[in-house]
């Protein structure tokens, strides 16, 4: 069985421990490969390499730093297919998602970056005639870059494409549920001829390969991709020691549909803000408000299209809906749904666990879900279960649509559909969340700010923002 490596001071190495954690292929539900049990020992020797490597790398040229992340992002071009194919039985996502998205926006990150770095300069301020400021921005030193399982190639490349150029070096985690694409990056790292310890990639469990990130002291600044709880235990290990810190979290997205909207686009839209990646994007619209005169038209075309999406084999060109990414998250998201029905919503959609023919029939598919009949407090539509379910309920007015997606601890995106561009602008301007999109979701600009407020995080990545981030600020004044 084929044995991930840990990537550290520019070697594929296995564990000190010589531990392998079992990697499951979420279409069969059976283990393909076995991925290094890691732990403090191993974030050691990669803190050492990444030390070794900091003092050249972070006065390595702005160009040359450049030129590096540029091969990488072509390489990830080039294995375009091979990656897709990787992604998609490491998570369970469909094929064509990982090949249109996934893999193609991992590649943008590393070439987006290795181009912003030549764009990002400094401020300086002249002090009347008493003196000039300048400002100084110096890479950190260290970055501790830790990602989840949803967007594995996509969201791991989304943190260190920025940290190294902006002359970090950096240690990162993949999450343990999807290691694969990680492992081959760092394939394509050896391959792209970047120095050794600039980039070293730790696999093995949150608790503790991550936590051994979060606590040593050599490194100084943490970005973080995962869930809240962890995010609020990363926080508590990290305050104490003045870490940096920038934390993307979960999310319980509002989807606001007005009469006025363009119906058909909309509701296309909706059934992917709804349902891509199994409803497993932290950007996903998992709680439907729409305007009460169209609510029964809405209801009526959503769960026919709804229930013809069938969960099938994610290796398949034409499969839309794959597995859940494990067997624990496909427990919780069923369990969710029972919680629903407990709190007295109906099952409009789906709402059944899908047992596939032969080598699938061990796999996690689950139908896709659509739930009515509950309140904006309950649990259900409080809490955030990352699957395949959401819930629609009917609104009267546009100040108890925004008072219902405001109502949550979370703020990451929010959706809003209507022609009327008064209220476009008067609604996004009142929504507690760090994304709004109107009429359109998942429009990516790398420029933007991307996070959230409240519960959904701390910071912003992208564009400037993340070399922001991974860049300390030193003001130098010169008095005249
Ligand atoms: P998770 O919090 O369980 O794990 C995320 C990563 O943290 C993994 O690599 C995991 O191994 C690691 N980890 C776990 N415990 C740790 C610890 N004590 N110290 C350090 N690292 C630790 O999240 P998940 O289940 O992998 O991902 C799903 C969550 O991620 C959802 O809540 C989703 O909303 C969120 N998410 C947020 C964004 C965003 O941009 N805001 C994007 C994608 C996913």
């Amino acid at each position: 069985m084929e044995k991930l490596q840990n990537y550290i001071a520019g070697q594929l190495m296995d564990p000190v421990g010589q531990d392998w954690i079992d990697n499951y292929q979420p279409a069969t539900g059976k283990v393909y490969s076995l991925i290094p049990d890691s732990d403090e020992r191993d974030v050691a020797l990669a803190v050492e390499a990444a030390q070794k490597a900091f003092p050249s790398w972070s006065v390595t040229s702005v160009g040359e730093r450049s030129r590096l992340l540029l091969r990488l992002s072509q390489l990830i071009e080039q294995n375009l297919e091979r990656l897709a194919q990787a992604e998609s039985k490491d998570n369970g996502k469909p094929v064509s998602l990982a090949r249109n998205v996934d893999i193609p926006r991992a590649s943008s990150n590393f070439h987006f970056y290795a181009t912003a770095i030549e764009q990002f300069a400094s401020e300086a301020h002249i002090m009347e005639d008493k003196a000039i400021n300048y400002t100084l921005r110096k890479p950190v030193g260290i970055a501790g870059c830790i990602s989840p399982w949803n967007l594995p190639l996509y969201l791991f490349s989304w943190k260190i494409a920025p940290a190294l150029a902006a002359g970090n070096c950096v240690v990162a985690k993949p999450s343990e549920i999807t290691p694969m694409t990680a492992f081959l990056l760092s394939e394509l790292c050896i391959e792209a001829g970047f120095p050794p310890g600039v980039l070293n990639i730790v696999h093995g469990y949150g608790p503790k390969v991550g936590q051994a990130i979060v606590e040593h002291p050599e490194i100084p600044l943490i970005s973080f991709t995962g869930g809240t709880s962890t995010g609020e235990h990363i926080a508590r290990t990290a305050a104490p020691m003045f870490k940096k810190l920038s934390l993307e979290l979960g999310g319980k997205n509002p989807n606001l549909i007005f009469a006025d909207c363009d119906f058909d686009k909309m509701i296309a839209t909706t059934v992917r803000s709804s349902f891509a990646n199994q409803g497993q994007i932290c950007l996903c619209g998992s709680r439907i408000y729409v305007e009460r005169p169209i609510y029964e038209k809405f209801k009526n075309a959503f769960v026919e299209k709804v229930k013809r999406m069938v969960p099938g084999d994610p290796s398949l060109a034409t499969t839309r809906q794959g597995a859940l990414v494990s067997k624990a998250h496909l427990e919780k998201v069923i369990s969710y749904i029972q919680l629903a029905q407990e709190e007295g919503g109906t099952v409009l959609a789906g709402g059944q666990q899908v047992t596939l023919e032969g080598p699938l029939s061990e796999g996690y598919y689950l139908q896709p879900t659509v739930l009515e009949g509950l309140g904006p407090h309950c649990r259900t539509n409080q809490e955030e279960i990352f699957g395949p379910v959401v819930t629609i309920a009917p609104f009267d007015t546009e100040e108890e649509a925004v008072t219902h997606a405001n109502n949550t601890p979370y703020g990451l995106a929010s959706i809003v559909w209507t022609e009327n561009l008064s209220r476009a602008h008067r609604v996004a301007n009142q929504l507690h969340a760090g994304i709004t999109w109107i009429n359109c979701w998942l429009l990516r600009d790398l420029r933007t700010p991307f996070g959230g407020v409240k519960q959904s995080g701390v910071g912003r990545e992208g564009g400037f923002e993340a070399l922001q981030f991974f860049t300390e600020p030193q003001n130098v004044c010169i008095q005249l």
